[in-house]
């Protein structure tokens, strides 16, 4: 049985937004299928009509400095992002991300809008990229417009994106200086199961022995990918060290909200996880701040 009717390969956005929106029945975009397509063979996503393409536009492929930041194609598979020397020297935590979501065959295909657009709470990308401050460029019939990547997602499987309208286009994310630093860990379970039983990212800038800014995220950690912000502002103005760290698990424990997953982990197993998480991520992310000095 087929999974879609027809099958749109548009070469530019204009043409993408043009198939989603004059499309009769239902349509959703693909980039590398790694998820949608699995979710309609196995019946999770109601069946589609026509599917488009969005790995031949240009303009979604791209990876370069603009405007003062990071810009990376949201169908810019993710084997593309881990060895781009770019991303390898700003975005720690995206690489180290990207390095481990799936197997190579996932990683030539799969691409970070489609791990956005999924919205689901541990997406390794999106928790990442979140901690990395990043933005996201949505491309619409009535224009180009800059969304907050947090406010992108609604609940499990849920986006604000309007899979009628909205295109990803790619996401900005900060360049890197003196100080700062960025690092990403996860628990995963060896074979099997696609998604994390807990991931972890953190930013931070480290200035005169403190931190002066910091960012953290983590998933599963609620009905969305997760910004502990409460954690962030016990740390914020500290030395990274046992007092903080221990002061900071107990923040994060009280604000993160860990659920039992069948297939992956209990509650109770994801907090002792969080416990050890954050106190590896911190470290490794004040040792290298510590490297970076221009
Ligand atoms: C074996 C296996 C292992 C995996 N392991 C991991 C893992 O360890 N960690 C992890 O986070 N994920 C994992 N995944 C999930 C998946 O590979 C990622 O989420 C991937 O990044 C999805 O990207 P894609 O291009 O394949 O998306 P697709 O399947 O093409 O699309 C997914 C969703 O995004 C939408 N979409 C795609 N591009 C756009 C766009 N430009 N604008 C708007 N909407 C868009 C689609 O309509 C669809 O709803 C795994 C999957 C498999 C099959």
């Amino acid at each position: 049985m087929s999974l879609y009717k027809n099958y749109c390969l548009p070469y530019n956005i204009k043409e993408a937004l043009e198939a989603l929106t004059n499309a009769t029945g239902p349509t959703r975009i693909i980039a590398g299928g790694t998820d949608l397509l699995l979710d309609l063979k196995q019946g999770r996503h109601p069946p589609v009509h026509t599917l488009v393409d969005v790995t031949q536009i240009h303009e979604l492929s791209v990876m370069e400095i603009r405007e003062g930041r990071i810009f990376i194609g949201a169908s810019v598979p993710l084997n593309r992002i881990v060895s781009n020397d770019l991303v390898r020297t700003h975005l720690a935590a995206l690489v180290e991300a990207c390095g481990l979501i799936g197997g190579p065959q996932v990683r030539n295909t799969a691409t970070l809008g489609g791990n956005v657009a999924h919205a689901l709470p541990a997406a390794d990308g999106t928790i990442a990229m979140l901690a990395l401050g990043a933005d996201a460029e949505i491309a619409s019939m009535d224009g180009n417009r800059l969304v907050a990547l947090e406010d992108l997602f609604l609940g499990p499987g849920k986006s604000a994106l309007d899979p009628k309208k909205d295109l990803l286009v790619g996401f900005f994310m900060p360049l890197q200086f003196a100080g700062q630093s960025s690092a990403f860990k996860r628990v995963m379970r060896p074979q099997g199961v696609a998604l994390p039983i807990l991931n972890m990212a953190a930013w931070l800038e480290r200035q005169d022995g403190i931190i002066r800014k910091i960012r953290l995220s983590l998933g599963p950690a609620g009905p969305t990918p997760f910004r502990a912000r409460k954690t962030e502002s016990v740390l914020m103005g500290k030395e990274v060290n046992d007092t903080s760290i221990s002061a900071a698990q107990q923040v994060l424990l009280d604000e993160a909200k860990f659920r039992t997953s069948p297939a992956r982990a209990t509650a109770d197993y994801r907090k002792k996880l969080a416990i050890i998480l954050l106190e590896d991520v911190l470290k490794a992310v004040w040792k290298r701040a510590d490297r970076i000095k221009s």
